[in-house]
């Protein structure tokens, strides 16, 4: 295969990737969650050998960066999933392909399975002023779809009861 073919294949998400000491292959798409998610590197190697990519680790959260996206979403942001901010993925709310920074405005906690689905199930995410917004899925919402805020972060809602309560 071309090195041409290998490169469009990865940026177009086509193809597997392997993980060591792993017999199955998985897919493009859980290749990108996990290198966006982890801190892994992209590499892409011809079947002769010769490295043809190397991705950059900006792509990747710092443990600091996770940290701080934990305190803030608490859990899995889609509305009732009850899955703790520990065993949780970072997604990109703007796909680093498209230019999406790693930033904390632009990172949002996600579990494995709604961060491995979450184009077909329809949820829609975006950040405003580096607040999390999630919308329902049309097949979800009632009435007209919404932007609403999320966060189950238990420290960002006892520091709203106590503003609150003066
Ligand atoms: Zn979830």
């Amino acid at each position: 295969m071309r090195e041409q073919d290998l490169n469009a294949d990865f940026s177009q998400g086509r193809g597997v990737g392997w993980i060591d000491g792993v017999e199955t292959p998985i897919s493009i798409s859980a290749v990108t969650d996990l290198i966006s998610n982890g801190g892994q590197q992209k590499v892409v190697i011809t079947d002769e050998g010769r490295i043809i990519a190397l991705g950059s680790p900006e792509r990747c959260f710092t443990a600091a960066q996770r940290r701080t996206i934990q305190l803030r979403d608490g859990t899995c942001i889609i509305p009732g999933c009850k899955i703790p901010a520990g065993m949780t993925e970072i997604h990109h709310a703007i796909p680093h392909s498209e230019s999406g920074p790693t930033h904390t405005d632009n990172g949002v906690l996600l579990c494995w399975w709604h961060h491995r689905y979450l184009a077909a199930s329809g949820w829609n995410i975006r950040m405003l002023r580096g607040a999390v917004q999630i919308m329902a899925p049309p097949w979800l919402e009632t009435g007209p779809r919404t932007w609403r805020n999320a966060t189950t972060s238990r420290t960002r809602m006892t520091d709203a009861a106590e503003r609150k309560n003066g």
